[in-house]
């Protein structure tokens, strides 16, 4: 069985990003998501084990002694990190893997495993990105400026993605993600087996005649 493919999905905070990712589960059967640990308290309605696993940051700094992280990063005041051991047992079953996680994060994934695809999730404007924020109603005005602020910030890291998702039309953006996600899987370089494979068949059948 072939490896699962590793996607990376980030954008600012009120990307859409989340609620793309529950779409993309929902339609589609091979995809995992794999679950952050966080040093953030959870928001009303998000459960532990389910959105993130919550920590403390004892408990977070002695995961990260185990070495039990692919990546971890700090952002706004918490930390967080991607647990090893289920996106390994994944890929290793042949399921398609995405990581939620942020741009410093990302890099660090990218560096370690080069054949990650890291797809970048934006709104169609800054101003739309702001009516988000706020309409979600989840922050504080305060949080809000800072997750601005921040978004700032990773604009700049856009272009070490290798893709961009502009985030207008839900279904559209869904599809597109789900479509690029599996024409990795024809990229020649990830197929380098099945080359050989076929070269050594095709030396056979001239050597027969
Ligand atoms: P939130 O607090 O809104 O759930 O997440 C804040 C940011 O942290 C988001 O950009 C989210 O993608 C990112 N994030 C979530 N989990 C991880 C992780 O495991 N590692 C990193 N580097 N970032 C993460």
């Amino acid at each position: 069985m072939s490896r699962g493919i590793l996607t990376v999905i980030s954008g600012f905070s009120g990307s859409g990003k989340g609620t793309i990712m529950k779409a993309l589960l929902e339609r589609h059967q091979n995809y995992a998501l794999s679950v952050s640990a966080t040093t953030r308290s959870p928001r009303e309605g998000e459960v532990d084990g389910r959105e993130y696993f919550f920590k403390t940051k004892e408990e977070f700094q002695e995961m990260i002694s185990k070495n039990q992280f692919i990546e971890y990063a700090q952002y706004v005041d918490h930390y967080y990190g991607t647990p090893r051991g289920y996106v390994e047992r994944c890929l290793s079953e042949g399921r398609d893997v995405i990581l939620e996680i942020e741009v410093q994060g990302a890099r660090k994934v990218k560096e370690m495993i080069p054949e990650a695809v890291l797809v970048f999730v934006t709104p169609p404007s800054a101003r739309e990105l702001r009516e988000r924020l706020i309409g979600r109603g989840t922050e504080t005005m305060e949080v809000i400026e800072s997750r601005l602020s921040r978004a700032s910030e990773e604009a700049a890291a856009m272009k070490d993605y290798d893709y961009l998702l502009i985030n207008d039309d839900l279904d559209q953006c869904v599809e597109a993600f789900h479509e690029l996600i599996q024409s990795e899987r024809c990229k020649m370089e990830r197929n380098r087996e099945f080359q050989e494979k076929i070269q050594e068949e095709l030396k056979e059948f001239l050597k027969g005649e």
